[in-house]
C-alpha cells in the first residue's frame, strides 16, 4: 500500500507538470499563470516586496508563419523560449500566455532592474540569429506592481506599455508612466503600395514619414516648442 501511495505521488506530481506547461516551448502556461500571479500577489503584500511583470509581443509574427508555414513559426517560438529559459534566475517563471505573447514574473525584483532583465532579452533576441527565419525580434512592456494593486489594474500598465512599445516601432522595452497615453503618438509604417517606382522619391517620401513620427514623439513627451519648431519648418 505504501508502495502505491508512492507511484500516485509521483504520478499526481507528473500529472501537475504537465498541466501546468505550455506543450510546445515547454514554458509555464496561462493556467499556471492564472494560479501564480494570485500566490506572488500575495507573498509580495505580505511581505511588502516588490514584484514585477514583463510582458513581451513577438514582432510581427505573423510575417514568419506567412513566409515560412507555420510549422517553422512554432519553431521560432520555440528558440526564443529557450533563450528566455538560459537567460532568467530560477526564482523567476516565464508563461506563454497565448499565441506569441509572453510574461515573465519577477519576483522580489523592483522596475529599474526588471528593464535591465527585459532589455537584456531583448537584445539576446536581436542577436540571436536563427538559422531559417533570421532576426526575428519582439515588444516589451513592464510594470511594478503597487502594493495591494489589483492584478487587472496592473496588467492594464503592462499592456498599455507594451502597445507603446509596439507603436514606437518595436523591438523595444517600455516601462509604464503615470501619464502615459492611452495612444503611443504618431505611427506610420510604410506601406508597398506608396511605392511610385522611382527610389529617389520613395526615399524622399519615407524621410518625410520619419520626420513626422519624430516630431510627433517629441510632443508626446512634452519637448518645447522651441525645440520642436524648427522641425515642423523643416516638415513643411
Ligand atoms: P505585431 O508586431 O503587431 O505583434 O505583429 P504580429 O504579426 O506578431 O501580430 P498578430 O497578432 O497580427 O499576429 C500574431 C500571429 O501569431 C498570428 C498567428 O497566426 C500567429 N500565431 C499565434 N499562435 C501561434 C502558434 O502557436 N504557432 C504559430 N506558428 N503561429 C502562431
Ligand atoms: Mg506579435
Ligand atoms: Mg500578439
Amino acid at each position: 500500500l505504501k508502495k502505491l501511495a508512492n507511484i500516485l505521488k509521483i504520478t499526481n506530481k507528473k500529472l501537475e507538470e504537465v498541466a501546468n506547461t505550455d506543450k510546445l516551448t515547454g514554458l509555464y502556461n496561462r493556467n499556471f499563470f492564472d494560479k501564480r500571479i494570485v500566490q506572488e500577489m500575495t507573498e509580495s503584500d505580505k511581505n511588502n516586496t516588490p514584484l514585477s511583470m514583463i510582458i513581451y509581443d513577438i514582432d510581427h509574427f505573423k510575417n514568419v508563419n506567412d513566409d515560412y508555414g507555420h510549422p517553422v513559426g512554432d519553431e521560432v517560438l520555440k528558440y526564443h523560449s529557450s533563450i528566455v529559459n538560459q537567460l532568467i534566475k530560477k526564482s523567476y517563471y516565464a508563461f506563454r500566455l497565448g499565441g506569441e505573447e509572453f510574461a515573465i514574473l519577477l519576483h522580489n525584483t523592483k522596475l529599474d532592474e526588471a528593464v535591465l532583465i527585459a532589455e537584456d532579452i531583448r537584445v539576446a533576441f536581436e542577436t540571436n540569429i536563427h538559422p531559417v527565419v533570421g532576426k526575428v525580434t519582439a515588444s516589451f512592456g513592464v510594470c511594478q506592481r503597487s502594493h495591494g494593486e489589483s492584478f487587472v489594474s496592473w496588467y492594464k500598465k503592462i499592456d498599455r506599455a507594451l502597445y507603446v512599445a509596439k507603436n514606437k516601432g518595436r523591438n523595444q522595452v517600455v516601462s509604464y508612466k503615470k501619464h502615459m497615453l492611452p495612444i503611443a503618438s504618431l505611427s506610420i509604417e510604410w506601406n508597398n503600395n506608396w511605392n511610385s517606382g522611382n527610389e529617389h522619391i520613395d526615399s524622399q517620401h519615407k524621410d518625410l514619414i520619419s520626420l513626422a513620427i519624430h516630431i510627433s514623439d517629441l510632443m508626446y513627451s512634452n519637448a518645447s516648442y522651441k525645440s520642436v519648431t524648427p522641425l515642423i519648418n523643416t516638415l513643411i
